[in-house]
C-alpha cells in the first residue's frame, strides 16, 4: 500500500481490513491501494481527474450545464472519503480525521468495502466505467435521467453499490466500533433487503448479488419494494 499525507490512516486500514475482509468474505488486496488524506476542496479534483482519464471533456458548454457543475463540486467538499476503482485511490478527508476515533474507522471501512467490491468483481464494476461516461457527457449540460433505461442502470447499481456497503459498516458499528454510536440508513429499504438476503443465504447470498444485470437489480431492489409496502 501506497501512503501519502499523514501516515496514521495506514495503522488505520490495517485494523479495519480484515474486519471488512471477514464481514464481506471479499480480500481487499490492501498492497495494491493507495491512501491519500485530502482537504474537503480537492475531492472534486480527483473526480476530473477520473472524468478526463476516460476522455470526458469536463467543461459545461451550457448555463444549465455550469450550475449543476457548481453543485456537484460543492456537494463533493461534504464528502467524507471515497474510493475510486480507476485507480484504486482511498481518499478521506481531513475533517474526518477531527472526529472520534470510531467514527474515523466506520467512514474508513466503508470505502473498504468499496475496494473489495471493486477487486472482487470487475466484471460488474465495468458498469461503473460505462456510468460514469454517461454521465461525463450528460450531465453537466443535459438530464442525466432523461433516458429511462440509463435511470434504471444507474439506481441498480447504486442500490447493490451503496446500500451494501451500508449494510456492512452497519455490521462493523455493532460488531467493533459501538461508540462511533450511528447507522447507516440513506435506501433503508435496500438495506432491509439485503439483511433478509443474508439471514436466508448467508454473506454468499449477498456476494451471489454481483453477478446479476443492473435491470435485475434494479427489479430485485425495486420490485421489492413496492411488494413490502402493499
Ligand atoms: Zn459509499
Amino acid at each position: 500500500m501506497v501512503y501519502t499525507a499523514l501516515n496514521t490512516i495506514g495503522g488505520l486500514i490495517e485494523e479495519v481490513a480484515p474486519k471488512i475482509e471477514k464481514l464481506t468474505m471479499w480480500d481487499c488486496h490492501v498492497d495494491g491501494l493507495t491512501a491519500k488524506i485530502i482537504s474537503p476542496d480537492e475531492f472534486w479534483g480527483y473526480e476530473i481527474i477520473v472524468f478526463e482519464s476516460m476522455g470526458i471533456n469536463t467543461a459545461p458548454k451550457t448555463e444549465k450545464g455550469k450550475i449543476a457543475f457548481e453543485r456537484l463540486k460543492t456537494i463533493s467538499t461534504l464528502s467524507a472519503g471515497m474510493y475510486l476503482p480507476t485507480n484504486s485511490i482511498l481518499l478521506i478527508s481531513k475533517n474526518t480525521l477531527m472526529k472520534n476515533p470510531d467514527v474515523q474507522a466506520v467512514i474508513l471501512g466503508h470505502e473498504i468495502v468499496h475496494r473489495c467490491q471493486d477487486v472482487n468483481n470487475p466484471s460488474f464494476v465495468k458498469n461503473w466505467v460505462a456510468l460514469f461516461k454517461s454521465f461525463g457527457t450528460n450531465a453537466f449540460d443535459d438530464n442525466l435521467f432523461e433516458n429511462e433505461n440509463f435511470r434504471k442502470c444507474h439506481s441498480g447499481y447504486n442500490d447493490l453499490v451503496e446500500s451494501d456497503a451500508a449494510h456492512v459498516t452497519n455490521q462493523l458499528i455493532w460488531n467493533f466500533y459501538t461508540l462511533a454510536d450511528c447507522r447507516y440508513t440513506i435506501g433503508d429499504n435496500q438495506i432491509n433487503i439485503l439483511e433478509d438476503i443474508q439471514k436466508k443465504d448467508g454473506r454468499a447470498g449477498i456476494n451471489r448479488l454481483y453477478g446479476l444485470s443492473l435491470t435485475e437489480l434494479y427489479d430485485l431492489f425495486n420490485l421489492s419494494s413496492i411488494k413490502d409496502k402493499q
